[in-house]
């Protein structure tokens, strides 16, 4: 099993030696730092910050590697000089009663899953920046399921890769082209621990491929209860280019592809084979894991002495597989040749031929020329599968209604259940103290109902906009900063430098569009008509500035093309600098931009975004979403909580769409949201606007929490998936 929970030192407070008591606040810090809670508790945040702001921030706050860089004796003189102690057994106290606590809904909701948990597999985990094994939303979205998994108590381990690399960091040259960076990250800077068998020795896994033989280690990444499984190539033992295979995130070809993914999907099985976890259900986020699959039926012929039908019946009862894109591209497909190298010798312990194995991918199984698609198998061996947001959910059934062709397309086993981010990550401090103060008692525990947030109405309008404006001056600081950094990278001129410093104005509208630069996110929609959108910016009573961050795949040139376009919109004096691109889109930047905006713009082409959370982020804050009508906005916008661009519709031609939604946006920008913020009474408060914010508030955060997310899935998908099982479980 992984070493120990948190180390037991707490037993020493009472020691009286100065030396040991460092060494208690220093084992203390330790234990803290290597449990990703920390992440969410704000006075934790501020305890590490106030070690050393400036390595703080150098550090992209990293607690392990500040830790690493004091010893405990310069840690013990930080510490009495701040007189820290008692923040830091206060602190270390709470993680111990965390950890320790079985919380209630948990028990009540998802007891029959106790000591047979749910099996999440996902590729990409996106806890904290100082973790970069995530690029986007998936990856967010799964680390925001591990914690409120964690929050509620429901039993759940969590499996993917560990990328020594991970996802690049994004510059761009002067002319605004996208450079990649790929920075090799020091494992020992990271809260990772080597998971080890019984005797000690770490866990090494096998898997034959026709080939070769790979090996394969495993790290524990603690998120409070929940523990995430990484699975990790780089072992002696493979050959160089094995030993690389997991170094990148959406590195490398087809071949790196289904090899990374016949790691986190067999591998992960027999990693919690080897840790002695015995999942009641197996969840797969995304068709990239679904050979887990496989390998689960093949466990159950070898432990129960099945047939390969039954146990693709048995275990096709407690599987449940989430299905996250309706863009073709975003599915997996490989050819016979892969398939055969690579699935050959599981195909083998099955007892099934080639071409039975490539059925399980074809919609078609009779087209021998159809490659096999993972989103596919997923479909085929998962009892149940869910899109992320209702209009998705409609779009998904239509899209693999051939599949079910017996079936009327209504009646296709695909439902949804939407997206939902993690309140305590996204929200700001300043705005949780706000609401501390309003809100019922221990409102945090109730955050996914609705009544709870009712309350934002009682809150005093005035104290609500200065909150806002608070973290809105953050952001304006934060952005400064980023900027003159940016120019200073790039060699340009002083007086470039100089004026980053203090770009951008605090009082006016600032809007943010934050995000991968996947084309149908169609960043560029503003720039349709360049001439209206200079008129926008630059007028004198009423001005607006837009801030832009996000990265393009590094395959993806017309994405590169769009930040381009964007970013060279500070050389063009029509803009007079009101428009900037912050690099390196993470979630530290987008932490600051969803808190600090007045509006959050999202522009997909309807109805190619599955769901989208980052709206869901900026509207707890009392950001204003505008939207397309598409993903969770489609479902979510009332007409008094935000804004939406077009009515829902959308035209056969591309170029159609993009014309009316264009000038959709123009319109609401010009006739809603400019006139509205700018309504201001003789104390500079925008009335109507505050009253926006707060039908946002309260129709919007419970319902497009990551709480209310994984109760649905509790509730829907994995207590019927765990019912297969529960005659075992009750004895
Ligand atoms: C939340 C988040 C996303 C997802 O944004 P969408 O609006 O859903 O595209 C992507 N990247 C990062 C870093 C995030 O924090």
């Amino acid at each position: 099993m992984c070493a120990l929970e948190v180390s037991s030192s707490e037993e020493m407070t009472s020691a009286k030696e100065g030396r040991l008591s460092a060494q208690t606040m220093y084992e203390k810090c330790i234990a803290l730092s290597r449990n990703l809670w920390w992440t969410w508790q704000p006075d934790v945040i501020n305890l590490f910050r106030d070690l050393d702001p400036i390595r703080w921030r150098q550090l992209d706050h990293n607690p392990v590697a500040l830790l690493a860089e004091m010893t405990p004796e310069r840690l013990e003189a930080r510490v009495s000089e701040l007189a820290l102690h008692s923040r830091i057994n206060q602190a270390y106290r709470r993680l111990k009663e965390y950890l320790s606590q079985r919380p209630l809904w948990g028990r009540t909701h998802a007891g029959v899953l106790g000591s047979k948990p749910v099996a999440y597999f996902s590729l990409e985990y996106g806890v904290h920046e100082s973790v970069p094994i995530y690029s986007g939303g998936l990856g967010v979205l799964s680390g925001d399921h591990c914690k409120s998994a964690s929050d509620l108590g429901v039993p759940l381990v969590a499996v993917g890769l560990f990328y020594d690399q991970g996802y690049f960091k994004q510059h761009l040259t002067v002319d605004g082209w996208q450079e990649e960076e790929y920075i090799d990250v020091d494992v020992t800077k990271l809260p990772l621990d080597l998971c080890t068998d019984a005797e000690g020795k770490p866990i090494i896994i096998t898997l034959e491929t026709r080939s070769s033989r790979l090996l394969v280690k495993v790290w524990q990444l603690r998120v409070g209860r929940v523990n995430i499984y990484l699975l990790d190539t780089d072992v002696e033992g493979n050959s160089p280019e094995d030993r690389e295979l997991t170094s990148r995130l959406y590195g490398g070809d087809n071949r790196t592809r289904i090899r990374q993914e016949l790691v986190a999907g067999v591998g992960g099985v027999r990693a919690l084979r080897a840790l002695g976890i015995k999942p009641g259900v197996y969840h797969l986020n995304e068709g990239h894991s679904a050979f887990a699959v496989l390998e689960v039926m093949r466990e159950r012929m070898v432990d129960d002495g099945l047939s390969f039908e039954e146990a693709r019946r048995e275990v096709r009862q407690c599987t449940v597989f989430t299905t996250h894109t309706p863009v073709p591209a975003g599915h997996d497909r490989f050819d016979p040749g892969l398939m055969e190298e690579h699935l050959g010798p599981l195909r083998d312990a099955l007892g099934i031929s080639h071409e039975t194995l490539m059925s399980l991918g074809r919609v078609d199984p009779t087209r021998m020329d159809e490659p096999f698609c993972m989103t596919v198998l997923a479909l085929k061996v998962s009892r149940k599968a869910n899109a992320v947001s209702a209009l998705h959910g409609r779009v998904t059934r239509q899209m693999w209604a051939n599949l079910y062709s017996w079936r009327a397309e209504d009646e296709v086993p695909i439902g949804h259940i939407t997206n939902g981010v993690h309140i305590p990550s996204w929200l700001a401090w300043q705005m949780k103290i706000l609401y501390d103060r309003y809100f019922p008692e221990r409102w945090y525990e109730r955050m996914g109902e609705p009544e709870v947030w009712q309350s934002i109405y009682n809150v005093d309008p005035g104290e609500l906009w200065e909150t806002h404006l608070t973290l809105k001056n953050q952001l304006m600081a934060f952005v400064r900063r980023r900027l003159s950094r940016q120019c200073r990278r790039r060699n340009e001129p002083d007086e470039v430098i100089e004026a980053a410093r203090s770009i951008l104005d605090p009082n006016a509208l600032t809007i943010g569009f934050g995000r991968r630069f996947a084309t149908y996110k169609r960043a560029t929609l503003i720039l349709r008509d360049p001439d209206r959108l200079a008129r926008i910016v630059n007028d004198p009573e009423r001005p607006v500035q837009f801030i832009f961050a996000g990265k393009a795949h590094p395959r993806d040139i017309a994405g590169k093309e769009y930040i381009r376009a964007i970013a060279n919109l500070r050389h063009d004096p029509r803009f007079n600098k009101r428009i900037v691109f912050i690099e390196d889109y993470d979630i530290n930047v987008c932490r600051h931009m969803i808190q600090g905006v007045d509006v959050w713009l999202n522009t997909p082409r309807r109805p190619l975004e599955a769901s989208g959370t980052s709206g869901q982020k900026a509207i707890l804050n009392g950001a204003l979403h505008m939207s397309v009508l598409d993903g969770w906005w489609a479902e979510a916008y009332d007409g008094s909580n935000g804004f939406a661009i077009g009515n829902g519709s959308s035209h056969k031609s591309e170029e159609n769409t993009d014309a009316r939604d264009a000038e959709s946006l123009y319109q609401v920008l010009e006739n809603q949201v400019i006139p509205e913020f700018y309504d201001q009474d003789s104390d500079g408060l925008p009335r109507r606007w505050v009253l926006r914010m707060m039908n946002s508030i309260s129709s919007l955060a419970w319902r497009f929490s990551s709480h209310r997310m994984v109760a649905d899935y509790v509730r829907l998908a994995y207590l019927p998936a765990a019912c297969g099982t529960s005659s075992e479980m009750s004895r």
